[in-house]
């Protein structure tokens, strides 16, 4: 009998406005890979399912091997799954007494309890060794002589070890529901000139790419494992994967497109196929590669994707003490070159948006960074541009950052809460309104929460939140159109909506019927076809908006 590795995943790696599609993270997949090349059988749980199930841990404390993965790069809230804290961590990293055990990931970096207070830097985890660096690299540098391994940038061996652990994914709780996220590169090129002086990339140093063949197998193993949902993130700037030297490197289209095909002939009923960061600086600086980079981009992806951008302020005095990537005319530009390339729809969902992150508690930030930001997102209102999310967190400031020593902490909660809700108010809800209009059908959500609302998502780049009033089963995937808004979600009923069978109190979300009419509804149920529901009604609808037959809500 081989003997047995458990792998732990408490890391979560996402911007947090609205929660995290489950995904399984490349740590967790070379990881399992380095395993698998040492001969060891790999079973795999996530810190949620520990929480639900002790039972877990007992059987983690009988293998040879239990590695843990933790830690979050993101500060925020977590709604699909919470990534595990200090307190969690330790828990496991004692009660594993038997195997042999080691921790990495982000959480060597640091950990706080949320934005606004400083990452601090722990090593007692009651885990018997630190896997700095690449995991993979540090844990098989363990397993061939015990001894730490040296930082390696070269991706040679994850890239292999990539596909060895790929069976992974199997494993997850949700699976095949979802996402991959594969890495393209690691460093920044930004890190020349210091890098952002929040920032923990520039200490992987200047980039170092992963070449096509080592994203297309490793998306090939994942693919012939079943997963069907990719995003590709772990980039500072998907825009300048493998282009030349520099801090703001021209990007290079004819590669990227060479990378999305090889994508797309390894993966060819892919059905999510995401982006994640992309450098405004470098829109800015380059408008006419960069345009046909995303167009490219646009060409060979799913509809629905976010380009997020690390804008981070909109305040002058703020972006040069930080060393930020560009000016707000500059962040301005490169929204508006995402709208004119990406906003374009298909099936009713826009192609690619800009995402927008703030962080407030930067240096040399004052009462008036607030205003800035207010009034820069006024005129991306006014100029009818859209932004698929903004998302706004405090600094949490990790060390050997410039920021741990050089920051505006505590901000003043009063000014940021009220900045946060007048974003929540006058722009999230517009923009809201503007990219998912009522009508528009958004297709695959899985529903995650049930209850007399239940809640679900698509799997993606920052997908919507979506409230459906009414009792669904866990885990279905459903196709749902949006009949209201609120400020970060939007109510949707499944889709073509059931008329004859739908509770009385949940006609009354389908937009535009009066409440006299809602009792006519009721009155002349059951209908057979639209003209009948439209006369009822006093409105018209489109030809398939409703169905007449009994609901159908397809298995996961
Ligand atoms: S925030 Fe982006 S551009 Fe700035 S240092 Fe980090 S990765 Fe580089």
């Amino acid at each position: 009998m081989s003997a047995e590795a458990w792998i732990i995943d408490g890391y979560v790696d996402e911007p947090a406005c609205l929660g995290v599609p489950p995904y399984i993270s490349p740590y967790i997949r070379t990881v399992a890979g380095v395993l698998v090349d040492h001969q060891y059988t790999v079973r795999y749980c996530t810190i949620d399912q520990i929480r639900q199930d002790y039972g877990l841990l007992k059987k983690a404390n009988t293998a040879d091997i239990a590695v843990m993965i933790a830690g979050v790069t993101v500060p925020g809230k977590y709604l699909g799954g919470t990534p595990a804290g200090y307190t969690d961590i330790r828990q496991i990293g004692t009660s594993l007494q038997k195997p042999e055990s080691f921790i990495g990931g982000p959480i060597l970096f640091g950990s706080s309890k949320g934005g606004g207070s400083q990452a601090i830097r722990q090593e007692e985890f009651g885990f018997d060794n630190l896997l700095h660096g690449s995991p993979a690299h540090a844990l098989h540098s363990f397993l061939s002589d015990h001894q730490p391994s040296p930082w390696i940038r070269s991706y040679a061996d994850e890239d292999r070890w990539a596909v060895a652990g790929s069976s992974v994914v199997t494993q997850h709780p949700l699976y095949p529901l979802v996402l991959c996220e594969i890495e393209t590169s690691r460093g920044c090129p930004h890190a020349i000139s210091g890098g952002c002086s929040f920032c923990t990339e520039p200490f992987y140093g200047e980039p170092v790419y992963r070449s096509i063949p080592g994203v297309s197998n490793e998306i090939a193993a994942l693919y012939a494992h079943g997963v069907r949902h990719f995003r590709l993130g772990r980039q500072p700037d998907l825009l300048t994967y493998q282009a030349g030297a520099g801090e703001f490197p021209t990007p290079r289209p004819d590669i990227l497109r060479e990378l999305f095909e090889q994508i797309r002939s390894a993966a060819p009923q892919i059905q999510t196929l995401h982006i994640d960061n992309i450098n405004p600086g470098t829109i800015a600086r380059h408008p006419e590669e960069s345009m046909e980079a995303l167009s490219v981009i646009v060409t060979y992806h799913t509809t629905g994707d976010v380009a997020a951008f690390g804008m981070e302020t909109a305040d002058p005095a703020v972006i040069e003490a930080c060393n930020l990537k560009g000016d707000p005319d500059m962040m301005l530009d490169a929204i508006r070159i995402v709208n004119e390339v990406g906003a374009q729809r298909k099936d009713g969902i826009p192609h690619l948006l800009p995402g927008l992150n703030f962080i407030a508690g930067l240096a040399g930030e004052t009462a008036d960074t607030y205003r800035l930001n207010q009034e820069f997102l006024s005129q991306v209102l006014k100029e009818g541009l859209l932004i698929r999310r903004v998302n706004i967190r405090q600094l949490m400031p990790f060390e050997g950052t410039r920021s741990w020593n050089e920051n505006s902490l505590p901000v003043d909660e009063k000014r940021f809460r009220q900045f946060k809700e007048d974003v929540r108010k006058h722009f999230d809800l517009p923009m809201l309104r503007a990219v998912f209009p009522r009508g528009t059908v958004l297709r695959h959500v899985i529903i995650e929460e049930s209850g007399d609302t239940s809640f679900g998502r698509q799997l993606g780049s920052y997908p919507i939140l979506v409230g459906i009033p009414l009792r669904l089963t866990p885990r279905a995937v459903i196709d749902v159109v949006v009949v209201d808004h609120g400020m970060r979600s939007v109510t949707a009923l499944p889709w073509p909506v059931q008329i004859n069978s739908l509770p009385p109190k949940v006609l009354t979300w389908i937009p535009g019927i009066s409440r006299k009419n809602q009792v006519k509804i009721l009155a002349k149920r059951p209908f057979s076809d639209t003209i009948g529901v439209e006369s009822a009604a006093g409105v018209s609808f489109p030809p398939d908006y409703f169905t007449f037959t009994s609901p159908e809500v397809q298995a996961p």
